[in-house]
């Protein structure tokens, strides 16, 4: 059972890494961008608060981010481990996880730097989407499915983007990063757990390095 933080600016492959670890390890993938997401389409409260602020590129507040993980981290299933995508993201967050972890007797074993180059993230971001039933990730340019307009995966011809990976939004999330999240590499790093992984090469080979650490 191992538990991993994925940190690393949007684009940088924190989902379809942790999509790979799911396969291969059985851990849990938790994406509070993909919760939020759900949160906004259930028309909860926590999904109307955040609606507008996703749609900008801008952070949710800590305070329903933190509500979201908490309760997440309360289903039976995390016990085979988790992989945080895309949670934390300011240091309030990643206290109050320390905090949540302690309370609930987890640790976190390991956080991976995915390290990108900036300036590719926005060609990256703006071209990909997703199969609306399996989720596997494509993009205009990297990844296209073998058959046109087919999964490769579940063999679906449904497929989405999000309406927030558009070249606009995507500046704004890259300034919240670095702002916000990119602290966090300094705040893992005093704790002695942070792994820096190159991440602009082959997924797969990426992939690899992940598996490793994740044991
Ligand atoms: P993601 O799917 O991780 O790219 O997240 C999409 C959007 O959801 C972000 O641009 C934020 O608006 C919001 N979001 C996701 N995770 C967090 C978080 N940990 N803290 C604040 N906002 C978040």
């Amino acid at each position: 059972m191992t538990n991993l933080i994925l940190l690393g600016p949007p684009g940088a492959g924190k989902g379809t890494q942790a999509r790979m670890l799911t396969d291969q390890h059985g851990l849990v993938q938790l994406s509070t961008g993909d919760l939020l997401r759900e949160a906004v389409a259930a028309g909860t409260q926590a999904g109307k608060a955040a609606k507008e602020v996703m749609q900008a590129g801008g952070l949710v507040s800590d305070d329903i981010v933190i509500a979201i993980v908490n309760d997440r981290l309360d289903q039976p299933d995390v016990a085979n481990g988790v992989i945080f995508d895309g949670f934390p993201r300011t240091v309030a967050q990643a206290e109050a996880l320390d905090e949540l972890l302690d309370n609930k007797s987890m640790q976190l074993d390991a956080v991976v730097s995915l390290e990108v180059e900036d300036a590719a993230m926005i060609d990256r971001i703006s071209g990909r989407y997703t199969c609306g039933d399996c989720g596997e990730g494509y993009h205009d340019t990297f990844k296209v499915p073998a058959k046109d307009g087919v999964c490769d995966q579940c063999g679906s011809s449904e497929f989405k983007r999000r309406a927030d990976d558009n070249a606009a939004t995507v500046a704004e999330r890259l300034r919240a990063y670095h702002a916000e999240t990119a602290p966090l590499i300094n705040y893992y790093d005093a704790k002695g757990v942070l792994k820096r992984v190159p991440a602009m090469g082959d997924i797969a080979e990426i992939g690899n390095q992940l598996s490793a650490i994740a044991g």
